[in-house]
């Protein structure tokens, strides 16, 4: 595909999806503007990054910190009011890199990841939106805290490591029904006072919308297939 027609297809994705967004959120008796679009960019290079940015996006996700330090500093910089979110999971010697540049990290599953993340916040002057990952479908090779152990790990984060802790999210089952997934990770957000929903990627989020989620993840459904992971 040339750079010309690859720009036009971001941009007839980008308007169908925010389209599906918008009728998904009414349906359901919701605002829109109550769903936040987080264009997962994972293998996309800077120069479509700059397109979509163009076309209006203005949050994105990432799941390797190496990747994103590649790819968004220098965007970041030309355009202040973009929001970056990590999406991937995180390792105790990456959060330096990831309090610098994320600003919010969806990811956090563990006592160990919070602590050393309210470290480097404090230490960069960072306060930066905390998400728990939950592995609603107990998936063994899945990341994410267990559902049942979510609620201890969101008060230990608020009230031990002073965290801002603004979300949940899942990567439901990839076969079955995900609307148990959400549903299961909306209880859990209801009990806990927890605010934001990030559920739903390109198979899904219109399901995710309509079982209440406010950030969906979509990367294929923007970018196109992915080439076959790379390491
Ligand atoms: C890649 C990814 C997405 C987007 O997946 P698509 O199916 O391409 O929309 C969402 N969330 C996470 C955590 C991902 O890794």
């Amino acid at each position: 595909m040339n750079a010309e027609s690859n720009s036009v297809s971001l941009r007839l994705n980008l308007i169908r999806v925010r389209g599906a967004i918008a009728e998904a959120a009414q349906r359901s008796g919701r605002d829109p503007d109550a769903v936040t679009l987080v264009a997962a960019s994972k293998t996309v290079d800077a120069v479509r990054l700059q397109h979509a940015i163009g076309l209006g996006q203005r949050v994105f996700g990432e799941n390797r910190i190496q990747e994103g330090i590649q790819k968004w500093p220098a965007l970041k910089e030309a355009h202040p009011n973009v929001e970056l979110h990590l999406l991937g999971p995180l390792q105790t010697n990456k959060v330096r890199d990831a309090v610098a540049l994320f600003d919010a990290i969806q990811s956090v599953d563990r006592i160990g990841i919070a602590q050393a993340v309210a470290k480097e916040c404090d230490r960069q002057g960072r306060c930066t939106k905390i998400y728990i990952q939950v592995n609603t479908s107990r998936e063994p090779q899945k990341s994410g805290v267990l559902p049942e152990d979510a609620a201890g790990l969101i008060v230990t984060c608020r009230e031990q490591c002073f965290l801002d802790v603004v979300g949940l999210m899942c990567i439901p089952r990839v076969d079955g029904d995900p609307c148990k997934d959400f549903q299961l990770l909306r209880e859990i957000a209801t009990g806990e006072g927890v605010e934001l929903l990030s559920m739903g990627m390109s198979g899904d989020y219109v399901r995710a919308i309509e079982c209440g989620a406010t950030h969906v993840r979509v990367g294929s459904a923007i970018f196109g297939a992915r080439l076959p992971f790379q390491p």
